[in-house]
């Protein structure tokens, strides 16, 4: 079932259309960039972290973009995996619906933001931003805090940037159905802004309601979007597009604005 997205396929075939018969179309290509995914919870653990999990490192290997290296799901091996040590074998850390205070020691702190202001590449998934609340350094990185969630409800979701990899194949606006997610400590202003709502989730209330954007810090780049509650959205090929140019875009895979303030749309 987590074969069914083949954004990456396409470019796989274009590729092996200029090689000769036979050779492996993956000789061609520059190495696969490494990847940490970090599903720790330390409050609601949702039940898509499964297929999420599995979803990003099969996007990862279909398209060659990247290789789930290593996983850490319990306290004890998010302190194992978040050391200097560890993260230079690493370009990318997901944050696949973690919740709370992760198993970061005080030394595996210092040494992720060391790595990020370096050029590390951070994807947050949905309750990434669910994670680390009140810790100014994460704050920094995410730049919006989970506020709360009303029932699961579909929405209109706009498209605010049609030239950046994550939402390149998406259309000017879309319905989609999930849990979708308030905000605190988030300003437009400090953030490239991707997908947004004009209308509250849950009242009849129009305005700026933020869904997924980018931040840099130092050399790193951040991208979060708050969709990702339900299994079936990793099913979602507008999701799956979204995400799959997110990360493409925080490796630097493919080039995307990074402007904070970029206006509504
Ligand atoms: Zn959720």
């Amino acid at each position: 079932m987590f074969r069914r997205w083949l954004g990456g396929g396409i470019v796989v075939a274009g590729v092996a259309a200029v090689c000769w018969p036979g050779h492996p179309a993956r000789a061609l290509r520059a190495p696969a960039k490494r990847a940490l995914v970090l599903t720790q919870t330390a409050g609601f653990r949702h039940s898509s972290i499964p297929v999420a999990a599995a979803q990003v490192a099969s996007m990862g290997e279909i398209s060659g973009g990247w290789q789930v290296t290593a996983r850490a799901d319990t306290a004890a091996e998010v302190a194992e995996a978040i050391t200097a040590r560890r993260l230079k074998d690493v370009d990318l850390v997901f944050f696949v619906n973690t919740t709370g205070n992760l198993a970061f020691t005080p030394e595996g702190k210092k040494a992720f933001y060391d790595w990020v202001g370096a050029g590390g590449a951070v994807v947050g998934i949905h309750s990434a931003s669910d994670t680390f609340h009140g810790d100014p350094d994460y704050l920094n990185l995410v730049r919006g805090e989970f506020m709360t969630h009303g029932a699961q409800v579909k929405v209109t979701v706009y498209n605010q940037d049609p030239r950046h990899p994550a939402c390149r194949y998406l259309r000017a606006s879309f319905e989609i159905y999930d849990e979708i997610y308030e905000f605190k400590n988030w300003s437009r202003d400090r953030v490239h802004m991707l997908l947004s709502m004009k209308k509250h989730p849950q009242r009849d209330l129009e305005g700026d309601f933020p869904v997924a954007w980018t931040n840099r810090v130092g050399q790193g780049r951040m991208f979060y979007t708050s969709l990702g509650h339900r299994e079936d959205i990793y099913d979602n090929t507008t999701y799956l597009a979204h995400l799959q140019g997110g990360v493409e875009w925080a490796l630097g895979l493919k080039p995307g604005d990074d402007t904070p303030g970029n206006p509504i749309r």
